[in-house]
């Protein structure tokens, strides 16, 4: 059943996030920029943030590709609208679809028909985690736009190509692929026992913020590294070269399997679009 609050909320925070950058985004970005010296990089900088302006100014998505809609529940046991949460999700993507709008992204598979609405099969993709006890519900929203995307990959190493197998693996695929994402990038990492475990951690590091680091002070290490590695490639602002080419590293791990080290790889461009919304028990939000 679709609950009319829970649909407004979730839109409203779409709305929100296809609109305007993220603070640490943006922040970072700003900062990105006055560290760069030459005037071609400068000059694309001063694009994005135009892009951004006008964006607020006409109330319209900063990128005209809104993505694909992927969205992270953390949802109390108590929460008293669980069983209208998913229905009420679906509708508020119908409906920002349509009123913001955005771009319909949803091909059903095979069919290769546009649903028109962002919504079909497993259409908006949707992750749960059950937090015991509580009685809120956050909903999180990534959008996930096509060029993006193109660079995720997820790979199992044999345990002896170690960390350094996993630091070639990142730099290879962002090497190929990171010109078509929209650098500067953000790069998510994850580490695990299988494919389909790092590439959820690495989706899950794309959500972390700019500037936020690893609590382990190794992993933590190796994300300055790879970042310090990665601009070194020079790709720069929009693939056009520049001093830097990543806002961020960040690496998300689970303990993986003796005979086993997976990692996967989710990259995010300058357009970053992500944020949540906590919705309480009575229905108000924050
Ligand atoms: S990669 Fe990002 S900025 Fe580039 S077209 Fe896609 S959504 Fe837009």
């Amino acid at each position: 059943m679709i609950n009319e609050r829970i649909t407004d909320a979730v839109c409203a925070l779409i709305r929100k996030i296809s609109i305007r950058l993220p603070d640490d985004v943006s922040n970072g970005l700003s900062e990105m920029a006055k560290r760069e010296d030459s005037p071609r990089a400068k000059e694309l900088y001063g694009c994005i943030f135009d892009n951004v302006k006008k964006a607020a100014e006409l109330n319209r998505p900063i990128c005209q590709d809104t993505g694909a809609l992927q969205f992270f529940l953390k949802t109390g046991t108590k929460f008293p609208y669980l069983d209208d949460a998913e229905d009420s999700v679906r509708e508020a993507v119908r409906r920002a679809t349509k009123e913001i709008p955005l771009r319909p992204n949803a091909v059903e598979s095979f069919e290769e028909r546009n649903t028109g609405d962002n919504t079909g099969t497993r259409a908006p993709w949707t992750e749960w985690e059950i937090v015991s006890g509580n009685s809120d519900l956050r909903v999180g929203v990534y959008m996930a736009g096509g060029g993006c995307s193109l660079a995720g990959r997820a790979k199992v190493l044999m345990p002896l190509e170690g960390y350094a197998g996993i630091v070639r693996f990142v730099f290879d695929t962002v090497t190929e692929w990171g010109v078509n994402a929209c650098p500067p990038l953000i790069v998510g990492v994850g580490i695990g026992a299988c494919a389909p475990t790092a590439a959820a951690l690495s989706k899950k590091a794309l959500l972390r913020p700019v500037g936020s680091f690893n609590p382990i002070a190794k992993i933590r290490e190796t994300e300055r590294r790879m970042k310090e590695g990665l601009d070194a490639i020079g790709i720069g602002p929009l693939g056009m070269s520049g001093k830097e080419s990543v806002q961020c590293v960040n690496i998300e791990c689970a303990a993986h399997h003796p005979a086993t080290l997976a990692v996967g790889l989710s990259v995010s461009c300058w357009a970053t679009r992500r944020g949540s919304v906590l919705i309480k028990s009575d229905l108000s939000t924050e």
